[in-house]
């Protein structure tokens, strides 16, 4: 008999699976699988990446202090309050891992980031799942499953998949609602695609249990390098440090977010563009009757009739070298979530939907 057995729960974890980025036989494709931003990053995150390299026989910072200055002032915020990590996931697995255990729940909506369950399981806590309501957070349904064993609860907001958002009342009605032992974390990874949005920052203030993670996954286009923050209490921040490898980040990765936190023009024209690029998307959609919500995002979920039509519909635009994602595993089977690609990319894939529509009669 084999000894060597992991610990609890893990056994039970699903490999998260990632956007695809390829179709067997088909050339000039293009993804939108992944809500990557289509313009790249910032020239100036490319530039600090090349200088990096000279110097990379040394450590790199332990502290960030530069990058966390740098995020501090351009969002106004304290920099003794933020953490980084490796990609916003490993700021949110050191929030399971340092405050849930075997045994504890950890609460997430029904359409919530796959990666949520993931985490709890790994630190051996339970993934809870709540009902939304018409791909809306259900306030009253979250605190009504907040129980004496829950740690924490995830909230992403705007919404992944489904790109809807609570208002800012609600946040903070969940907010004071949860018990005390209980700390919200508000995963804010696209909140630079809403414009003039805090991600929620008003609201960790003045609370001490309330936890907001950012990316630089996203507008910043720098999924590869693979950066994210956290700011929350001063105490919770000094927890999450305490299990944080002190080089989680190395020098390229922090010069790359810091020069891109420091891109505003970037960013705007990203926002400005994204916004402009997804309400065509949209319209577009819509008039080869493929309806979606108002989108919070850099994405839409596209909702079609049924599941066979969604993934005919997938396998379309597989054919012609567009690549979505199917989202059944977030409970939604007859819908596909489309990233907003540049003016080219959404112009393929209204032309793809188009003509499946038509072939479909
Ligand atoms: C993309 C995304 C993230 C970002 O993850 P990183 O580890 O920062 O790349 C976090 N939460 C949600 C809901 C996302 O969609």
């Amino acid at each position: 008999m084999n000894k060597i057995t992991p610990q609890p729960g893990i056994m039970d974890i699903a490999l998260y699976q990632g956007g695809a980025s390829h179709v067997q036989g088909v050339q000039n494709v293009i993804k939108l699988s992944s809500n990557e931003n289509p313009f790249g990053p910032s020239p100036k995150a490319i530039e600090a990446v090349r200088d990096s390299a000279a110097t990379l026989h040394r450590y790199p910072s332990t502290d960030h202090a530069s990058l966390r200055a740098a995020i501090g002032e351009v969002h106004g915020l304290d920099p003794e309050r933020i953490i980084c990590g490796v990609g916003s996931d490993e700021v949110l697995q050191f929030i399971v891992q340092c405050f849930a255990g075997p045994g504890d729940e950890v609460i997430h909506t029904e359409h919530g980031f796959s990666m949520y369950p993931i985490l709890a399981r790994a630190a051996g806590a339970i993934p809870v799942s709540v009902p939304e309501r018409e791909r809306r957070v259900d306030v009253d349904a979250i605190l009504a499953a907040c129980g004496e064993r829950t740690r924490v609860v995830f909230l992403t907001n705007p919404g992944n998949p489904t790109s809807t958002m609570l208002p800012e009342a609600e946040v903070a009605r969940l907010a004071d609602g949860v018990p005390g032992h209980v700390i919200l974390v508000l995963d804010a990874a696209y909140a630079e695609y809403v414009d003039g949005f805090d991600g929620g920052a008003g609201i960790v203030d003045g609370r001490e249990n309330v936890v907001m993670t950012r990316t630089f996954s996203k507008i910043y286009g720098l999924g590869g390098m693979r950066v994210g923050w956290g700011y929350g209490p001063r105490a919770i921040i000094d927890v999450l440090n305490r299990v944080r490898q002190p080089f989680n980040l190395s020098s390229t990765a922090l010069a790359a977010a810091k020069a891109a936190v420091l891109d505003r023009e970037f960013v705007e024209f990203c926002r400005a563009e994204n916004a402009r690029l997804r309400s065509w998307l949209a319209g577009g959609l819509e008039a080869a009757g493929v309806y979606s919500d108002p989108s919070n995002t850099n994405f839409i979920l596209a909702r079609f009739g049924s599941r066979e039509e969604a993934e005919a519909c997938d396998l379309f635009l597989q054919s012609r070298g567009v690549i979505v994602r199917r989202v059944a595993g977030y409970g939604f089977p007859e819908a596909l979530r489309i990233t907003v690609g540049d003016a080219d990319g959404c112009t393929r894939v209204v032309e793809a939907v188009r003509a499946f529509r038509e072939d479909a009669g």
